[in-house]
C-alpha cells in the first residue's frame, strides 16, 4: 500500500506505507485547503480510480455535489476543534465513485500537524455491505414477522380446529354415553322382561300340571264333578296364558303401528256382560262388581274389541288389587260425543311417588310386586286408546281404593 506525492510524506512514505498497510480501511488524507494530499490503494479502489489517480485532486471530487455545502462546514469547524471524530455515526454519509455512483460510508477524522501545515487523515468504512446486511436483516425480520404472523394466525387456526374437535368429540363421547346408558337400560329390561315372563308362565302351567295329574286319577263315574272341577282350572289356567301372550303380541302390534282397528255398531250391555262375566271367573271370594244401570237400549259405534279388552283389563285389576268381600263398581257417563266409564275399587291403592309411572311399560308398583303380574296391560291399554282418540285416567289412594277412568269418543 502507498501514499503518494506531497512532499512532506515523501520524506515518510515508508512510515506511512506501513501506517497505511496496517489498516485496512480506506485512508484519504487532506490538507486546509481541501485538496486530497494522499490517499491509500484501498481508498482508490473504493472511489474506483487508479492508484495516485485523486492526489491534488479536491476533496469535492469524491464526495456527492449535494453534500458539499454541509461538508465544507463540518470540516471547518473541526479544523478549529482538532479533534479526532467519527462522521456519520447516526446518519447516511455518502461518497461519491468516479464511475458516478454513491455508495455508504463511514469516516474516522484524524487531524495532524506537519511542519507544513494542518491535515486531516480520514479513515474511510465502506458501509455498502454493512448497509447491505442491514437490509437484510431489516428484510429478514420483516419477513420473519411476516412468518410469525402466519405462522400464529396458522397456530390460532389449529387451535379453533382443536377446540372445535374437542367439542366435537366430547358431543361423540356424550352421545356413545346415553347410547351406552340406553343400551344397559334395554338389556336391564330384557333381563327384568325375561324372568317376569318365565315367573307369569310358571305359576298358570304348574296350576293346569296338578289339574291334569288329578284328572287322570279320577277314573270313577261319580268323580266326573271334581274331574270338571280340575278342567275349569286348566281352560282357566291356558287363557291366562293366552291373554298373556295376546298382551305380548298387541306390544309389538302397538309399537309397529300395525294394529288394525274395526270399529261397529254394538250393543253396550252385551260387552259389559261378557266382560263382567269373564271377571267373575277370577273374583276372590266374597268380591262382587255393581253394574252400571243406565246402559240397556245404548248402541255404540267403537272398536268393539279394544273396548272389552280395556274394560278387563281394569276390572281384573280392580279385583287384583283389593281384597276378598269388597265390591267395585262399574259405571258408565255417556253424551252424544263420548262416553266415559270408570271402574272403582276398595283396594290396596298406589303409592303416590309410583302414580306417575303407572302407564309406563313394566311398570308396577311397589306394593304389589308379590302379586302376578307384568305390567304391561295398563300401557297397550292407553296406547290403543290414545289411537282410538280416547284417553285413560286414574285417582287413587293408598289402602283406601283406586279409580282408573276410560273416555272413548262415539262419534261416526
Ligand atoms: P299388572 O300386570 O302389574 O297388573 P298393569 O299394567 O295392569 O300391570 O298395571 C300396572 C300397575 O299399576 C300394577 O302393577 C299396579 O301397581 C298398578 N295398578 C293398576 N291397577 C291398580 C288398582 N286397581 N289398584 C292398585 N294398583 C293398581
Amino acid at each position: 500500500m502507498y501514499i503518494y506525492s506531497m512532499r512532506a510524506f515523501e520524506q515518510n512514505d515508508t512510515v506511512f506505507r506501513m501506517l497505511s498497510e496496517a489498516i485496512s480501511e480506506g485512508i484519504v488524507v487532506v490538507n486546509e485547503k481541501q485538496d486530497i494530499v494522499a490517499t491509500n490503494k484501498r481508498a482508490d479502489r473504493l472511489f474506483r480510480y487508479e492508484v495516485g489517480e485523486l492526489e491534488g485532486k479536491p476533496l469535492a471530487t469524491i464526495i456527492p455535489p449535494k453534500y458539499h455545502g454541509v461538508h465544507r462546514e463540518h470540516v471547518k469547524g473541526f479544523y478549529r476543534h482538532n479533534e479526532q471524530k467519527r462522521m456519520a455515526e447516526g446518519r447516511s454519509l455518502y461518497g461519491l465513485r468516479k464511475t458516478g455512483e454513491q455508495f455508504p460510508l463511514e469516516v474516522g477524522l484524524n487531524p495532524f500537524t506537519l511542519p507544513e501545515g494542518n491535515y486531516v487523515l480520514a479513515l474511510v468504512y465502506d458501509m455498502t455491505e454493512l448497509r447491505d446486511k442491514d437490509s437484510q436483516i431489516m428484510e429478514l425480520n420483516a419477513h420473519l414477522e411476516e412468518k410469525i404472523q402466519l405462522r400464529t394466525q396458522e397456530l390460532s387456526n389449529t387451535v379453533a380446529e382443536l377446540q372445535k374437535e374437542i367439542k366435537r368429540r366430547k358431543k361423540a363421547e356424550a352421545l356413545i354415553k346415553t347410547a351406552l346408558q340406553r343400551e344397559k337400560e334395554l338389556n336391564e329390561l330384557k333381563t327384568k322382561f325375561l324372568s317376569l315372563v318365565s315367573h307369569e308362565f310358571k305359576t298358570p302351567l304348574s296350576g293346569i300340571m296338578t289339574s291334569a295329574t288329578l284328572v287322570g286319577k279320577y277314573k270313577t263315574g261319580e268323580q266326573q264333578e271334581k274331574r270338571e272341577k280340575h278342567l275349569q282350572t286348566i281352560f282357566g289356567e291356558v287363557k291366562r296364558l293366552n291373554s298373556i301372550l295376546n298382551d305380548f303380541l298387541s306390544i309389538e302390534r302397538l309399537d309397529q303401528g300395525k294394529e288394525i282397528y274395526r270399529k261397529t255398531h254394538f250393543s253396550l250391555s252385551k260387552v259389559i256382560n261378557e266382560v263382567v262375566y269373564n271377571t267373575n271367573m277370577i273374583l276372590k271370594s266374597g268380591q262382587s262388581i255393581n253394574l252400571p244401570q243406565n246402559i240397556d237400549e245404548v248402541t255404540l259405534y267403537q272398536d268393539e274389541k279394544i273396548l272389552k279388552l280395556s274394560l278387563s283389563n281394569l276390572l281384573y285389576n280392580a279385583a287384583k288389587y283389593s281384597p276378598e268381600d269388597s265390591e267395585i263398581d262399574l259405571e258408565v257417563e255417556l253424551d252424544e260425543s263420548q262416553i266415559i266409564f270408570s271402574v272403582r275399587d276398595n283396594g290396596i291403592g298406589i303409592p303416590e311417588k309410583d302414580q306417575k309411572h303407572i302407564f309406563d311399560r313394566y311398570f308396577r308398583a311397589e306394593n304389589v310386586l308379590l302379586t302376578q303380574g307384568t305390567g304391561i296391560g295398563l300401557n297397550i291399554v292407553r296406547g290403543h286408546l290414545n289411537n282410538l282418540g280416547g284417553s285413560i285416567d286414574f285417582e287413587s289412594e293408598l289402602n283406601v281404593g283406586s279409580t282408573f277412568t276410560i273416555t272413548l269418543p262415539i262419534k261416526e
